[in-house]
């Protein structure tokens, strides 16, 4: 018999666990295994506020898929389309260059996509927090509002530039505040006399009133009163109304001037959930205990693409979008797709909650692990060996240790890499080489400028 087809749709947390424990487990003549992904590594997503504050590079939260798999065709692509009548995919390389692959059981595990609402001017104004481009972007666009306000403009425009908000209070939204806001108050400090330590203001708005609501009552107390602290306004019960270049309109009437304004209110699923034909949940493709897409013979589905029971919290629950399900699901995949090849019986995912961790920058963190609450060095002990075993290579671990090291000796240099200034991803836009004045342009403009200061 020929080995059948295991197409992998996603080289995230889930996707990439699943491959991996069938490489371990199944054998060549058993299953050929293909995993589809647009990038080259499994980016480690619970790092990436410490990429954004600078406390990692970019390329130690990205694992390579060709290290941590040996035996996976790994595709380079999106899936764009699935056809389960013919058992086929279709993969885009790049616009107009599609390749079709077929399957036996087809994975699903594309992930998730910041949920943007339909706030007016969100889309063109507002920074999202999702990919180590997004990441690497904001940092250098926040140094830039200080770079340019250290240097000169009038109230109206530090104060805005000075200004920075993140709208939703989850994990993402609270980690990066966080940390952004101790790189700002930390760069005017010791870089910028000209910044007052108080002109830096954050805020952090969520439309509960609590924050990472995950952490449960007394640590989600703590975390509050740590960002109070350091000076973060923690605005509850309201959202964006709009979204400008020059600040955000609040749900509550209030507006607040600013040129940065991270959305991190929530994700939704893939939007490759909805063209399966599968029924959907929010978005999130139904799928059964044992992983399995009810209706689609040989289609499974996982991570934050699906609602999976959350059988140890009880019948109506599904499993919390988190790394840490996606992780255990992709390797309850794996042990599932074995026995099913093997002629056994798929079994249901369950997983208790083991708790989380938040590094909120410095010496703060806090952690829950197994339900017990955690803060300080302690949490911060646990958080980082957590991260440290997660991440699946040797490299990736010595990497990530390589640059905790260093950034605890000798901090930050508050170095933007330029991001920030290029209008496209062009050879133009990069080279800005459409910036320069005409010469018949130049005395216009200087005239415009006034007299030097
Ligand atoms: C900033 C941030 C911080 C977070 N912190 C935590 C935390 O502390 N703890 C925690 O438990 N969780 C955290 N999460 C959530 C966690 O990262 C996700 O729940 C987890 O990544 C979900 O895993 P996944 O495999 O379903 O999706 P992902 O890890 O997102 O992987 C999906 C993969 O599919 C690929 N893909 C998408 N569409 C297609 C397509 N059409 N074809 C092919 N490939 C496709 C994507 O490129 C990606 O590689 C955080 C998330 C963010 C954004």
């Amino acid at each position: 018999m020929a080995p059948a087809k295991i197409v992998i749709i996603g080289g995230g947390f889930a996707g990439v666990e699943c491959a991996r424990y069938l490489e371990r487990r199944v054998r060549p003549d058993e299953a050929f295994i293909q995993l589809v992904s647009p990038d080259a590594g499994l980016l480690y997503l619970p790092l990436l506020p410490q990429v954004a504050s600078g406390t990692l590079n970019p390329r130690s939260v990205s694992v390579s898929l060709r290290r941590v798999l040996r035996r996976t065709e790994i595709v380079p692509g999106m899936v764009i389309g699935v056809d389960h009548d013919t058992r086929r995919v279709v993969v885009r390389r790049s616009p107009g260059r599609e390749l079709a692959l077929d399957y036996d059981h087809l994975v699903l595990a594309p992930g998730s996509i910041t949920r943007v609402l339909d706030v007016p001017g969100l889309q063109e104004h507002g920074f999202g927090m999702k990919t180590l481009p997004e990441a690497m972007y904001l940092r250098d666009h926040v140094l830039r509002q200080l770079d340019v306000a250290a240097l000169r403009g009038g109230l109206q425009e530090d104060r805005e530039r000075l200004n920075f908000v993140t709208i939703g209070a989850g994990y993402a939204g609270t980690e990066t505040a966080a940390v952004l806001n101790k790189v700002c108050k930390a760069a005017a400090e010791r870089f910028f006399p000209e910044i007052e330590a108080g002109m830096v203001r954050w805020h952090l708005v969520t439309h509960g009133d609590r924050i990472m609501p995950e952490l449960g009552e007394r640590l989600g107390a703590e975390a509050k009163r740590i960002l109070a602290e350091r000076g973060i306004e923690l605005i509850v019960g309201t959202s964006a109304a709009e979204v400008t270049a020059n600040g955000v309109k609040l749900t509550n009437g209030r507006f607040i001037p600013s040129r940065t304004v991270l959305w991190t209110a929530g994700v939704t699923p893939s939007p490759l959930a909805a063209h399966l034909g599968a029924e959907t949940v929010k978005g999130r493709i139904v799928a059964e205990a044992d992983l399995s897409v009810p209706g689609l013979e040989g289609v499974w589905a996982m991570g934050d693409a699906a609602a999976v029971p959350d059988v140890a919290e009880g019948d109506d629950k599904v499993c919390a979008p988190t790394a840490q399900h996606a992780m255990r699901q992709g390797r309850h995949m794996g042990k599932n797709l074995l026995a099913t090849l093997r002629g056994g019986r798929p079994e249901p995912y369950r997983h208790p909650d083991l708790g989380m961790v938040v590094d909120l920058g410095g010496r703060d963190a806090l952690a829950r692990p197994l339900g017990i609450g955690l803060r300080g060095v302690p949490a911060q002990f646990v958080a980082r060996g957590y991260h440290l075993m997660a991440l699946r290579t040797a490299v990736a671990r010595a990497r990530v240790a390589f640059d905790w090291t260093v950034h605890g000796l000798s901090g930050d240099d508050f170095l933007r890499i330029g991001y920030g200034d290029y209008k496209t991803h062009t050879i133009g836009g990069f080279e800005q080489s459409g910036c320069y004045l005409r010469a018949d342009e130049v005395p216009r403009v200087l005239k415009g400028l006034g007299d030097p200061d």
